[in-house]
């Protein structure tokens, strides 16, 4: 996919984000790999005023916050760099305000093995990250502790962030993310809640290894 393709398509993701209910005003953020690059959504626009050409351009393999573009980056491009380094499999992080991920966020609790969909995410629970100001080099390192050997976490008393091969599989995984939170949350409030066991769980992360689309190699 073209670079002025994924822009737009980052910004429709954003306004489907929002027009679904799993994210809210300009809380959120996306980002996709592009040529050794990060494309990240700009700090602070509405999405239904921004424009691809805001979307901010900064170079994965660096240290520095340089960026490309009119626009100021994300306030979050420090953990969604992070993140896109940390793994080769990683093409694209959507970080969001949702309802359920943060209520439990809030609360600082790890998703348990309550649903086979949390293999999904790599292992036997989703983790959550204890809480760092946003923006700051602490918040990407909490990121990064909760996300080890997986491909999500909630973010403590602030939302969640979920990464994937392309942009399409990170919102498929923010909206399951979603998902789960709500029904983890609703689980737990009605009690005897039964959790699965850790070697149907490595059973199902094994089987995720070739579940669903798998011929859209380039599809980004
Ligand atoms: P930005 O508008 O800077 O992307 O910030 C939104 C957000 O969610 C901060 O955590
Ligand atoms: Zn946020």
């Amino acid at each position: 996919m073209s670079e002025a393709k994924k822009r737009k398509k980052i910004i429709r993701l954003c306004i489907e984000m929002n027009d679904t209910g799993l994210n809210q005003g300009t809380s959120g953020n996306i980002s996709a790999v592009h040529k050794g690059n990060m494309l990240i959504t700009p700090s602070g626009i509405p999405y239904e005023e921004m424009h691809p050409d805001q979307i901010a351009r900064m170079p994965l393999a660096s240290d520095s916050d340089e960026w490309e573009g009119p626009c100021k980056p994300s306030s979050e491009w420090h953990f969604h760099r992070a993140i896109l380094n940390s793994n080769p499999g990683f093409g694209s992080v959507v970080h969001t305000h949702s309802a359920f991920s943060t209520i439990l966020s809030i609360c600082g609790l790890d998703i348990p093995a309550c649903h086979y969909m949390i293999a999904a995410f790599g292992g036997n629970s989703v983790r959550c990250a204890d809480y760092q100001t946003f923006g700051t080099p602490e918040l990407t390192d909490s990121i990064l502790k909760a996300m080890k050997d997986r491909s999500a976490c909630l973010m403590g008393n602030h939302g969640m962030v979920v990464a994937g091969k392309n942009l399409d599989k990170a919102m498929w995984a923010a909206v399951e993310l979603e998902t789960l939170s709500m029904q983890y949350y609703h689980a737990k409030m009605l009690g005897g809640m039964k959790l699965l066991a850790d070697d149907e769980m490595d059973r199902v992360v094994e089987k995720f290894k070739s579940y669903g689309l798998q011929v859209n190699k380039d599809a980004g």
